[in-house]
């Protein structure tokens, strides 16, 4: 049967950082077809969520009436075993009271123990607007820097490092650029279910002939295209590049030229990695040595090599040290600031980009500019007229550590779901009961919202205006297709409503406004006004001039350090935070199915995804699960020092002896009650991709 839509809207995916544009077909305010458009990061295409995971936005679940605890329910989330039933925990309430309800708790804390007692958690899915609002309302508000977002999840550790040593955290070119590469290194990601639209460009490229090689301890479908696939051991990340490393400047590979006239740091290098050899790392990292020097020569004297990287990368203790790696191989061998070359750490959600470009980030204000810096302070406190927070934020995890250590005892959580991604969930989950004063802002009674003291029934992205900023640094515009259900409003209203109601004078007539006001407080957005996004929809940062293009590849001439010059940290070869012994034999990593997002909050409540990927799993190789005496196909616990889950044991080829893989979207069995909430030195990002498990048949 054919279906006439009412309105066609040109917005853009929910779902990843790739950002691809789509085209919404509405009927009787309902999503019935999404296609894609011809967008600089997807021409036309999209993947399996981008295509059929849109209806989660009109779930009966949705949230459409404010909430409010009620004074006998208990704060553990013991009753979100009941969510059909809600209401013995909440009552609905009128917007004015939930309000009232929720800024009153911030301001008692604010008045009675000062700002450093609160925290905010704002979202990589809400637009840049949202994400410069919230982190205003925490510093000029709350008056503490102790505002994060699921970046300190992913790929701080990678900011970490490149802003060390290229002096900007984004990516140097678009990953499209792998259309132009002879060489691409795609490591410690799985691009075919986290960025598919970007992986069909490195597949295509590497049938146009460049040369592939995919490093990642677990295999995947990627490695057909492959000239290489390098499943090295979990965990070994520096042995394998620091011997990349040692064999091109053994074998004269480097580029001389271009390291005297750029890089600063090559001396200590080239004495750091004189113990890596090849011959020596091959036993370490489970890469022979003749490999490990092929792959070397091939990304060193190709024409044009990029590299490509994960949270394989980043997710570790060491997390910081694998990325100075990286950039270490693009410096001294000039792969980098022409078309084909570059550093780009694939960007997870779809605003994760925009979210800490704006500054939701505990160190630094937006564009990166240290909270620390007195100068950069000084601009902020004439535009917002109080004295700001002199001293760095916490981090996510730290937030929940200060939680239990009783410093931290008011929180406002937009849109984002630490019940379920935080490392060491059990911890996560009593942090949050602990809390004097929650309030929860989101789409759904999300698993971190059980916790709140007061829900905020909130806008999804299918539902709102707005600027959203992909991993190509693509600053994107999102329409809105749909109205919003029941009496949910729109996050940066909320936002400013709690604003008011702490003592704020904020007046913003739009969603206009508030990005015209974040772009004059943010060079990077220099040159892309409203009205030009209003008319162009698509424009990269840093834009040059008011109608030229953006962009597209930096670093063309020179680093925007403070010499001018790429800066290489070698990296020294630390084991991993916990490793595997008599009790705990395996290795655990976890991450994400090509059909759900994150913790699943959507995609587990789109029919058609859920319909894929139903059930919890826990993935072993057959041989592992053999030789652990184990069946494919029933439920096994799966346990660490931190707790045990479980889920269906499901047989795959492409996870390597010795490891188990466990997706964090299930709530029946979340993978992050297993995993190590010990953090990288520099990034402070958790160790998800390694811990000691043991598994069990049930
Ligand atoms: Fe959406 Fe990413 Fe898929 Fe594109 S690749 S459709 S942005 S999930």
């Amino acid at each position: 049967r054919a279906i006439y839509p009412d309105k066609v809207v040109d917005t853009l995916c929910p779902f990843c950082g790739v950002g691809c544009q789509t085209r919404v077909y509405v009927k009787d305010d309902e999503i019935v077809q999404v296609d894609g458009r011809n967008g600089p990061a997807n021409e036309n295409r999209l993947c399996v969520k981008g295509r059929f995971g849109f209806d989660y936005v009109r779930h009966p679940q949705r949230l459409t009436k404010p909430l409010i605890r009620r004074d006998d329910a208990p704060k553990d989330g013991a009753m979100m075993l009941n969510p059909a039933n809600p209401w013995e925990v909440f009552r609905e309430a009128s917007w004015e009271e939930a309000l009232d309800h929720a800024a009153l708790g911030l301001s008692k804390t604010i008045n009675s123990r000062g700002g450093s007692a609160l925290a905010g958690f704002g979202s990589a899915k809400g637009s840049n607007e949202e994400a410069y609002l919230f982190q205003k309302l925490v510093r000029q508000g709350f008056g503490t820097n102790n505002v994060d977002h699921c970046t300190r999840l992913c790929h701080a550790s990678s900011v970490a490092a490149l802003m060390e040593g290229v002096g900007s955290g984004a990516v140097s070119a678009p990953f499209n650029a792998a259309d132009e590469a002879d060489c691409m290194i795609v490591i410690g990601a799985r691009p075919a279910q986290n960025h598919p639209v970007a992986a069909t460009y490195f597949k295509q490229a590497a049938k146009r002939g460049a040369t592939l090689i995919v490093m990642d301890p677990r295999g995947q479908n990627l490695m057909r295209h492959a000239k290489y696939g390098l499943q090295f051991k979990p965990g070994t990340d520096v042995a394998m590049l620091n011997a990349m490393i040692h064999t091109i400047i053994e074998e004269n590979l480097y580029d001389e030229q271009y390291i005297q006239a750029n890089v600063e740091g090559f001396e200590a290098l080239k004495e750091k990695v004189k113990d890596f050899s090849p011959e020596a790392m091959a036993a370490v990292c489970g890469i022979e040595a003749d490999t490990l020097r092929s792959v070397a020569r091939e990304y060193a004297t190709s024409p044009r090599s990029i590299i490509f990287w994960g949270m394989g990368v980043s997710q570790h203790v060491h997390g910081t040290d694998n990325a100075r790696c990286l950039i270490a191989l693009a410096l001294i061998t000039g792969q980098v600031g022409r078309p084909g070359t570059g550093l780009h750490p694939l960007r997870g959600q779809n605003n994760v980009q925009g979210a800490s470009d704006a500054g939701l980030i505990p160190m630094v204000f937006p564009d990166y500019k240290s909270v620390e810096d007195a100068d950069i302070r000084a601009k902020y406190e004439d535009a917002w007229g109080r004295t700001l927070d002199p001293a760095r934020g916490l981090t996510v995890v730290e937030i929940m550590d200060a939680i239990h250590e009783g410093k931290i005892s008011a929180m406002y959580i937009m849109g984002e779901n630490p019940a379920m991604s935080d490392p060491d969930q059990i911890h996560a989950r009593e942090a949050l009961a602990k809390l004097d004063h929650l309030v929860v802002q989101d789409i759904f009674l999300t698993e971190t919202a059980w916790h709140a003291d007061v829900v905020l029934p909130a806008s999804a992205h299918a539902e709102k205006t707005g600027t959203f900023t992909n991993t190509n640094r693509q600053v994107q515009l999102g329409r809105p297709a749909l109205d919003l259900p029941g009496e949910a409003r729109q996050d940066w209203e909320l936002i400013v409503e709690i604003a008011r109601r702490i003592g704020l004078d904020w007046n913003y007539a739009d969603v206009g406004e508030v990005y015209t006001e974040m772009a004059s407080m943010m060079p990077s957005l220099d040159h892309i006004s409203w009205e030009r996004l209003l008319r162009e929809e698509c424009v990269t940062y840093p834009a040059t001039s008011d109608d030229g293009p953006g962009t597209e590849i930096l670093f063309a001439r020179g680093f925007p350090t403070k010499s001018g010059k790429g800066k290489i940290v070698p990296a020294d070869l630390l084991p991993p935070d916990e490793v595997p012994d008599d009790t705990y034999p395996l290795v655990l990593t976890t991450g994400r199915l090509l059909e759900h997002w994150h913790t699943g909050a959507m995609t587990r409540r789109s029919a058609m995804l859920s319909a894929i990927e139903p059930e919890a799993i826990a993935v072993m190789n057959p041989h592992e699960i053999r030789k652990q005496d184990l069946r494919a196909g029933e439920p096994v616990t799966v346990t660490t020092r931190r707790g045990s889950i479980t889920a269906l044991l499901r047989e795959d080829r492409e996870v390597a002896d010795g490891m188990v893989f466990v997706p964090f979207c299930f709530v029946e069995a979340p993978a992050n009650r297993l995993t190590n909430p010990q953090l990288d030195p520099f990034g402070k990002i958790p160790e998800f991709k390694f811990c000691a498990v043991r598994v069990d048949q049930l």
